[in-house]
Parts: C-alpha cells; structure tokens; sequence
C-alpha cells in the first residue's frame, strides 16, 4: 500500500523538521520562501553558537558582539537561545515581525524569542505535552522583558474569537502592570527590576485557547520597603500613589507627596527617565480593574500603603533611661487610625520587646530607639510581603481556569545567581534556586541526551560535567543538617539572642564536612556551580527565622480592620515548642515545587545577557560579557550541542519524511520501500550522499548531528 506524498499533512511535517521538537501551529510548511528570506540577509557571524569554528568564551564572545554591533541580539545554541539587551527599539517586537514567526520552524527563521515562543505552543498542541521556557540572567539582562514578548506571542497566536478567551487574555496580559507596581523598582542596575520571582503557568484548553494562569512569586525583597540606598527607589506602587492618589484618598488616607515620607524619599530619588508614574498609576488602576479588584479590594490596599507611609515616619528620640521615646504623637495616632487600632497598643507593640526565654516565662522590656526603629520596619516590611501575597493570590483567584485545562505553557522569570561583595540570607535563597535550576537544566538537557545516546547505542564521547547536586544537599540536605537545616536548628538551640544563633549555627558549618564548602571566621564560602560566593554570618539565622514580633502579632489580631486580619491569618503561637516554618523551609519547599513542576514539562531556556552596566545601546564591555558567558555555562552548553545530535527520529517517521530523495523508497513521486525502515532510512542517507560522520543509525532512531544537514535534506525534498 502507497503512502501518499505529503503523509500526514503539515504537522508531520513540521515535527520531523526539528527532531519532533520543531515549531508551526498548522501553518503552512513554507520552507523555500523563508530559506529565501533568511538567505536574502547576509548573516552576521553564526546564529547558532554550536557552528563556530573554536569553541572558547572568546570565541563566544566574539560572535556575540559582531551580531549585537549588527543589531543582532539573538543566537541560538541549539534550542537555547541567547540574548543581549540592546537598550533600543530594534523594531522587532512588531506585528509584522510576529507575523513573520507564526507556523515557522526555528531552523527556517533568524533566531527570535517569538520562535521559541512559536515552539512551546505548537509542542504544547502537537504533543500534547506541557512546555515551560526558564529565562536566566543578570539584573538588567532583559529577562523580564522576554518574558513579556513571550506573553505577546502566545495571546496573539492562541485562538480567540471567543469573549471569555479574550478576557482571560486581557487579564493575563494586566497582570504584568499590576506586579511590576507592586513588586518592580529602580535600582541602579535597571530602572524597572522586579524584586520578586515569578512562575506565570498559562493554562489551555484541548483547542489551545487560553482558560486561565496561575502566578507563584517567590522572595520579594520586602526590605525595599523601608530603605534604599543613594539614587535606588522604593517600589513602583509608592510613587505612582503619592504622586497620582485622588483628593479622596489624599484626605481620607493622608496621602501627599513622596517628599513627605522617609521611605520613599530617603534615597533622594523620586523620579526615573522614561518612567511616568502618574500614567502609570492610571495603567495600576485600569490593570487592577481589568483583574477585577472591587473599589472595596482597592481602598483596602491603598489604605495599607498608606499605612505603610506613614509607619515610616514615626520617629523616636531616647528618654531619661535610654528608652525609645515616640517624638510626634499625631503620626502614631494617624497610623493607628489606619490600622485601626489603638494608639497606644500601636506604641506599645514598637516599644516594648516581649522576650519569652526557654523557661515559657514572659519578659517585658523597654526598647532603645535603635530596637523601636527596627520593629517599626518589621511592621511595614510585613504588611508590605503580605499584601503582595494577597495581591498575587487575588489574581489567582480572578485566572482561575475557566473550564478544562489540558496543557500549560510556563515562564519562570527569576533573578539570576547573585554575587555581591557582601553576601547574606538573600543571596543563599537566590543562589539555591539557582542551583535547583541548574539540576534541572543537568537532568533535563544533558544527562536526558547522554542517556539517549547509551539506550540508542550511538557512539560519542561522554562529555563531563559537574553535578551540582553535591551543592543542593549541601544547602537543602535535612540529615545531616545542610546549611538552612542548621540554622533553623541554631535558632532552636540558642533561642532569644541572635548573635548567639549565628555562632551557634557558624559551629555547625564547621563540623559539616562537604568540598563544596569551606568555613571562615565569621562567613562560609560556598563553591557554587556559578562561582565561589562568601556569606557573611551576622543576621543571618535571624532572617531565616523570619519571625513577626509577637507584640506586632497582636496588635494586628486586635485590630478592627478585616483586611488586615486576612493578611495575618495566624493566631498567635502560644507554643513556643513548635517552630513554625522559617524562610528557608519555605524557600526549600517552593523551591522543590518549582522543579517538580518543571520537570514534568519540556523545557526551553533563554539565557540573557547584559552587554554593560550603563544601559547603553551602543557600549559591549568585553569582560562584562565574558563574565556572564562563564557563569551561564554557555561554552559548556556549545560542547554538548556538537558533541550531540541536533536532530533524531525514529527510523519510520524519517523514511516517512524523505522518501522521496532516493530512487529506492520512491518512484515517480510515490511511497515506494518495502524494507525495514532502518534500512530504507540508512538508503535515503546514502542517496542524498550526506557524509558518513554526519549521521549515526541507532537502535530505533537515526541522528543527525548538524542542522544544517537537515536542513539540506528539508531543501531536497522541498524541490520535489
Ligand atoms: P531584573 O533582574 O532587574 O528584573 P531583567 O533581566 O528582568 O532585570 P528587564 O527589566 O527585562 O531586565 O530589562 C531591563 C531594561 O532593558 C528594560 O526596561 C528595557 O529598557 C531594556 N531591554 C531589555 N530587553 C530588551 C529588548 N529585547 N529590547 C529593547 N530593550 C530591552
Ligand atoms: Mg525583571
């Protein structure tokens, strides 16, 4: 029986390009026009990182700035693709452009973010198989806005005739204002940083048509709240309100300018070029309108900023015994008007430390002014975190899938691997996830492939890599204790004082034995997969304990505002045996959740890059670039991509595909082998004289290694 000659139609087709990973939503399989297109256009350098002739970050880093010199920001490695910030509007964000990439395999256009766009949503259908795009790099790289253009992609491509669709769309698409208000700021990397990480999950119907999202974010950086350093600003949110809020909440709320409050003017930086808070507080609104916050849901969140504002300001002075004194009490009793609670519960709750030392006693005793000053901050730093849940959580509540979700496309925007000249809690949690990242990316790419080659009995030379799990357990590892493990010990064994947490907990490390750490006075180093990193040791069980001072505990329980009881659900521990979960059991845990999840998709990775640090169009800083070509593991990256195979397919589907480019699988156009499929596969590869050391025959599946090999065969077949 006879095949007939375009078997299967176009998404066979499409899918056999591509080593079944290839990229159409049922578009036509135009591959002389864009092969036309792409040839029209002299390439600058190579747009595969795995064709250079030498591999070395040199190397690398060449290519990468002859393309970035040429307005060419993006450059795959195989499926990875690179990119580097321009710092302009290339004009490549275009519906023209978009258009462009719709229904295209990634091998018959120039790299883009909207083909691997393209290609998590025809494999999410074609396969029925969940996809995820993990975005990595330094602040300022321009993850967030890939992450962004992704989003653009896939709402225009994804069905929509249908209102409920366009309104999921619509409020997935007004998440991303209403987030970057609330979680975003000015820092001196980046103008726009998000502050927090974020898993956006976005769910689809059996048609591909979006039903629903759903947003985890991970550690904001709630100490943004109350301090900044010289020319940072606080979140977005705080400007656009006290510049923009209506007379109403002016009066009601006691909202005036940014001037007005210590934390948002501290830092002496109210303003940012090229951001325009009052329109920006016009978009908040709109998004939160969109999502469908109540005007009930948005006076309560303004009033909690409002509160947050004015915590700030409460100042104390010493009394006659050292002990904080409030200087000006018509703030203190502003606030408490806007927590709704009484003032001198309110000032009590700053001023008055409750100690409860092993023995299950109660101690009272009087803060000094540096003590009150830093409950005061807890107290904004908490509402703030929690209200950014809430926020997160209410726009879960709002995407809820609406009917059946089959399959999801995830992006994972979060911060990438951190070293500063001091490093503490923070920085462990972000590396840690890194490094969780990082086991995903070791288990999914290269131990999958490697795992391939040997089940296929493919020859070709293992490739070495380190294993970072060895720095996983280290820092998550329960017993023996890894590094969160025993400082939530310390916290257990040394209780009230913090100092003696922290030495308690440094005599641990000590007696941990693992390479990958090495204990100093008062800081350890840990030997990530990215680069040594020292973490200082002050504070630090302090922070992951993460506790709310009870007094403040209490003080919310008895205020009379909902709201804020819904942002502090929890009663007070009376048991002081139990330890609730500390930041990092919490990390661990969404941590965990994060990679289980993405181990059940397919993953595809955009590594960005910044080519310098003054948010210039036109600087590429060499050292810069390399910097960041080491630490995202690129060269490596390059090495197992030619040392593999860009394309494998069962030896059916191959003779399937290519029948037609040899005389003995086809005669006169038609389906013509009655071989084993190995064999005709073997034959076709013979007939189009592809050398030797180009393909290799497994035990199910032939491989190809370059692409552009492929590529050939596509353009021999195409001219049939
Ligand atoms: P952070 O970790 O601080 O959140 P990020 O990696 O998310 O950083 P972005 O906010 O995406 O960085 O990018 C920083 C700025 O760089 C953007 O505000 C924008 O001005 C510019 N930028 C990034 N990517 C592009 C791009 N593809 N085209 C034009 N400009 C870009
Ligand atoms: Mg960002």
């Amino acid at each position: 029986m006879g095949i007939s000659r375009r078997p299967k139609g176009d998404k066979a087709a499409k899918q056999a390009q591509d080593g079944g990973r290839g990229a159409a939503s049922g578009g036509k399989p135009n591959i002389k026009k864009a092969a036309f297109d792409t040839t029209k256009k002299k390439e600058i350098g190579v747009s595969d990182l795995t064709l250079i002739s030498k591999v070395s970050p040199e190397a690398i880093n060449e290519n990468l700035k002859k393309r970035f010199e040429g307005g060419e920001i993006y450059t795959y490695i195989g499926h990875v693709l690179v990119s580097v910030n321009p710092f302009r509007d290339l004009g490549i964000y275009t519906e023209e452009v978009l258009e462009t990439y719709k229904g295209k395999n990634r091998l018959e256009m120039p790299p883009h973010v909207f083909a691997v766009a393209e290609a998590s949503y025809y494999n999410m259908n074609a396969y029925k198989e969940n996809q995820c795009v993990i975005i990595s790099g330094e602040s300022g790289a321009g993850k967030t806005e890939a992450a962004k253009r992704l989003m653009q992609y896939i709402a225009n491509v994804s069905g929509g005739g249908n209102s409920s669709i366009q309104e999921t769309k619509d409020m997935v698409l007004a998440t991303n204002p209403l987030l970057e208000s609330f979680g975003n700021a000015k820092t001196l990397r980046n103008n726009n940083s998000s502050r927090f990480g974020k898993y956006l999950q976005l769910q689809f119907n059996a048609q591909g048509e979006p039903v629903g999202a759903d947003i985890t974010n991970y550690l904001l950086e709630k100490s943004r709240v109350v301090g900044q350093i010289p020319n940072e600003r606080n979140f977005h949110i705080f400007y656009q309100f006290t510049k923009g809020a209506s007379s109403t909440y002016r009066t009601s709320l006691g909202i005036q300018k940014p001037e007005t409050y210590l934390y948002t003017s501290k830092s002496k930086c109210l303003d940012v070029d090229g951001i325009d808070d009052l329109a920006e507080y016009q978009d908040t609104l709109n998004a939160m309108k969109v999502i469908g916050l109540t005007q009930g849901e948005q006076d309560e969140i303004f009033r909690m900023l409002a509160a947050i504002l004015w915590t700030g300001n409460i100042q104390f002075a010493e009394d006659k015994d050292g002990n904080a004194a409030v200087t000006d009490q018509s703030v203190v009793d502003f606030l408490a008007y806007l927590l709704e609670v009484d003032p001198q519960q309110l000032i009590s709750a700053i001023t008055i430390r409750i100690l409860t030392p092993r023995n299950g006693e109660v101690i009272e005793s009087p803060a000094n002014p540096a003590q009150a000053l830093a409950t005061r901050d807890a107290l904004a730093k908490s509402i703030y975190n929690n209200l950014f849940d809430w926020i997160v959580g209410r726009v879960n509540v709002a995407l809820k899938a609406r009917g059946t979700t089959a399959q999801s496309i995830g992006i994972l925007d979060i911060y990438g691997f951190e070293i500063f000249e001091k490093n503490s809690f923070e920085q462990l949690c972000i590396n840690y996830v890194n490094e969780k990242l990082q086991q995903i990316f070791i288990q999914l790419t290269l131990k999958a492939e490697q795992e391939e080659y040997e089940r296929e009995q493919i020859k070709w030379t293992p490739i070495k890599y380190f294993d970072n799990k060895i720095v996983c357990d280290l820092i998550e590892n329960v017993r023996p204790p890894g590094v969160f493990s025993a400082m939530k010990d310390a916290t257990k064994t040394a209780h009230a004082d913090p100092a003696a947490c922290d030495r308690t907990f440094m005599t641990a490390i000590n007696g941990m034995s693992n390479p990958h750490l090495t204990p100093r006075q008062g800081n350890f180093i840990i030997k990530h997969y990215a680069g040594d990193v020292s973490y200082t040791v002050d504070g630090i069980t302090d922070k992951n304990k993460d506790q709310l001072l009870k007094g403040l505990l209490n003080l919310f329980d008895q205020s009379g505002n909902k709201f804020l009881h819904t942002l502090f659900p929890h009663q007070v521990d009376q048991d002081n045996r139990k330890q609730p979960p500390s930041a990092g059991d919490k990390i661990k845990a969404s941590a965990n959740d994060l990679v289980a999840t993405l181990m059940k998709a397919q993953p595809s990775y955009i590594r960005t890059i910044k080519p310098n640090e003054n948010k210039s169009w036109s600087e590429y800083s060499v050292p810069n670039v390399m910097h960041q070509i080491k630490y995202l593991g690129l060269q490596e990256n390059v090495r197992i991509r030619r040392a593999g195979f860009a394309y494998r397919q069962t030896f059916d589907k191959f003779v399937e595909r290519f029948y037609l480019l040899s005389p003995q699988t086809s005669y006169a156009g038609d389906y013509t082998w009655t071989g084993d499929s190995k064999s005709g596969a073997k034959q076709i590869l013979k007939d189009t004289s592809i050398p030797a050391e180009e393909f290799q025959m497994g035990v199910t599946k032939a491989f190809i290694k370059a692409p552009e090999t492929l590529f050939a065969l596509e353009h021999m077949r195409d001219r049939y």
